[in-house]
């Protein structure tokens, strides 16, 4: 079995996953049309809509941020984190102990998302004004409706109004009763904050890092080189990520937050995959004579018999079939022969050209 520390965030969100998949029997089924490109320099990645249970994304909560509430939510993380960890190599105004800048962008999404839906609302409940409805009797209109110095303010505080980290042994407490601690009075819609944690730890995941975002059906390609691109963003996951053993016969499991971009890591033909195993997967059918399988996702965006270029976006990551967390498995098979991936994934991830599938090994990557 696989394990990781998927979010180590005060270590509170560790969540040790065990990864169970599979190939899938190529089934039909309906899928959109191919995504146009978004963002001048490259837009990768989406943020899902919060949900109560990430691991079980029904059809109907395969949605995404808006621009405005994705806009908002970027301002909130890149807030906290220049505060707590500094910009331009310099000194951070308010040092954390390692995780627990993260855990207050957490906590601050969560309170976004309940507060306001992530809009910067110019009304409220009596005097409450913004993201985080703020109330006027605490906080001047010129702080709560402005989405910088709203966050810093829940953060940091203002003279004689506690913040975030004015409340003792916040980064170890639960989302909602740190919250309450700053937003006042909401001690009546704490039970209301516990429904994101899940949420807010992968959102945040996604936008600690920086990375620009683009709203689903508008990702850009990625770059492909001699032909062939990584499944995921380059500066998504570490290189050794990609070199990792798979359990029971030779693939990999890339670990991604739901709602992940993923790419085409050849040109080919796409056959489309629904079964218990693979979940929701395509498979591409390339001139190399591999065929690259793609399971778990949460969507699709290219349809049965489509042909696609490297680097094209083909859909979004999840959690379905037989899976334990969300990830993204890929196998690389000529004819029924799972070979091992890693090496054409570590080839493409350093800017070689992709060795032929034929010449991958067919065992050494599984145990
Ligand atoms: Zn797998």
């Amino acid at each position: 079995m696989t394990k990781w520390v998927l979010v180590p965030a005060a270590g509170i969100y560790v969540l040790l996953v065990g990864l169970l998949c599979a190939f899938g029997v190529v089934v039909g089924v309906s899928g959109g049309a191919a995504a146009p490109a978004c963002g001048p320099n490259g837009s990768t990645l989406t943020v899902p809509k919060p949900w109560k249970d990430l691991n079980r994304p029904r059809e109907e909560d395969l949605d995404y941020l808006t621009p405005e509430e994705l806009t908002n939510a970027t301002v909130v993380v890149s807030t906290i984190r220049t505060v707590t960890e500094g910009s331009n190599g310099g000194p951070p105004e308010v040092p954390l102990a390692p995780g627990a800048g993260r855990r207050a962008a957490e906590i601050a999404l969560v309170v976004t998302w309940v507060e306001s839906n992530l809009r910067n609302l110019n009304y409220g409940d009596a005097d409450s004004l913004g993201l985080f409805q703020q109330r006027q009797e605490y906080y001047p209109v010129t702080v709560s409706t402005d989405p910088v110095r709203a966050t810093r303010a829940f953060l940091v505080g203002l003279p004689g109004v506690k913040g975030l980290v004015h409340v003792p042994e916040w980064p170890g407490m639960e989302i909602g009763a740190a919250a309450v601690r700053v937003q006042r009075p909401a001690q009546r819609y704490e039970f209301r904050y516990h429904e994101f944690d899940e949420w807010a730890a992968a959102a945040t995941q996604l936008l600690w890092a920086g990375v620009p975002v683009c709203p689903p059906d508008s990702v850009a390609p990625q770059p492909a080189l001699h032909s062939a691109a990584l499944p995921l963003a380059r500066d998504l996951l570490p290189r050794d990520e990609y070199d990792d053993p798979h359990h029971d016969y030779p693939a990999v499991d890339l670990a991604v937050p739901t709602g992940t971009p993923a790419y085409a890591m050849v040109p080919g033909t796409v056959s489309l995959v629904d079964d218990d195993r693979c979940g929701t997967g395509i498979v591409i059918a390339a001139g190399d004579g591999g065929s690259y399988v793609y399971c778990h996702l949460s969507a699709v965006d290219v349809g049965e018999g489509a042909s696609v270029v490297a680097g094209q976006y083909v859909g979004a990551t999840g959690n379905t079939g037989r899976s334990t967390g969300p990830h993204l498995h890929i196998g690389i098979k000529v004819g029924e022969t799972s070979r091992c991936p890693q090496t054409w994934l570590l080839s493409v991830y350093d800017g070689l050209a992709a060795p032929n599938p034929l010449l991958l090994p067919t065992v050494g990557c599984s145990y």
